[in-house]
């Protein structure tokens, strides 16, 4: 497993290893969900590329960039036993060199849910995603299902401007109590830890209304919601449940046609300071609600 911090060190080290490329992009403090991404890179690819970048350009001015957590040792350890080909771990001079002044807008996918409450965010991960497509020059790129509006972000990216790579997306990797995996977890004190699967129970309360035939927008948000209050420690940033394709909210009587039924069941809660987020989704007449490690 080789580490690279600049372009032209990546390039060269990939120039000398042929066959096709999975590539996982990561902003480190990795755990097992980034690692599921690494084990289907691996499996679909001759070579698996993974990136360790904290971008600066996807947080905002009152937003933890600073506080992120960072250790790359200790990603290098996890990554070990995968048979990583390549690390990319450039610094921000290395992405965003002086003069610096091209970005990526995707536009209407971006203007809703962590969109509408985050919004320098994802003009930075187009942006970096874009760049780190163009220097790694994978076939495959992995992202995971945790980020829902990102993937549809970056799927709308890929095919608006023709970028030769396909989009895969993996399942929401979760403890055994519910909670997703992310590297924001660590924020949380023990309090917060118990008092974060919430999130799962709310999403999973929704889930069952919608499965008994609830299909109002206004009500599966009221039924999140009433799970989140209970809480105390919790407070609701948003909770959404919108059309997967163009993330517009349900609205309150239903008006999709059965055979097209999709929903997207989304939310952002705090959990005393720390941020989290999740989201089950409903296409193609199942659920993807992710999976328990171990
Ligand atoms: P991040 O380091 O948070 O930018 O995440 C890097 C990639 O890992 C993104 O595609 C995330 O969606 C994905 N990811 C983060 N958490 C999980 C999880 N719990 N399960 C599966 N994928 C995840």
């Amino acid at each position: 497993m080789q580490v690279l911090t600049t372009i032209e060190e990546f390039r060269e080290a990939k120039d000398a290893l042929k066959g096709t490329w999975g590539f996982v992009p990561t902003m480190g403090y990795l755990h097992a969900g980034h690692l599921s991404l690494v084990k289907r890179a691996r499996a679909e690819n001759d070579h698996v590329a993974v990136s360790i970048f904290v971008n600066p350009t996807q947080f905002g001015p009152n937003e933890d960039f600073a506080a992120y957590p960072r250790d790359l040792q200790r990603d290098l350890d996890l990554l070990q036993p995968h048979a990583v080909d390549l690390v990319f771990n450039p610094t921000p001079e290395v992405i965003y060199p002086p003069h610096f002044q091209t970005y990526v807008t995707v536009e209407e996918v971006t203007r809703h849910l962590e969109g509408a409450a985050r919004p320098v965010h994802f003009r930075g991960v187009a942006t970096v995603v874009t760049k780190l497509f163009n220097i790694v020059g994978a076939e495959r790129a992995y992202f995971g299902q945790k980020d829902a509006q990102q993937t549809i972000v970056i799927k709308r990216l890929v095919a608006d401007l023709a970028l030769p790579i396909q989009i895969i997306v993996c399942p929401t990797l979760r403890e055994p109590d519910g909670l997703a995996m992310s590297s924001r977890n660590t924020y949380l004190n023990a309090e917060q830890r118990k008092a974060a699967p919430v999130l799962y129970r709310a999403l999973y309360a929704a889930k069952e209304a919608f499965d008994k035939g609830e299909r109002s927008g206004k009500e599966l948000r009221a039924t999140m919601r009433r799970v989140i209050e209970a809480e105390p420690l919790a407070s609701i940033d948003y909770v959404s449940a919108a059309d997967p394709m163009t993330l517009q909210e349900l609205p309150p009587e239903p008006s999709q046609p059965k055979a097209e039924e999709a929903v997207l069941l989304s939310m952002a809660v705090r959990i005393g300071q720390p941020r989290l987020i999740d989201n089950f989704l409903y296409e193609n007449g199942q659920w993807l609600a992710g999976e328990f490690a171990g």
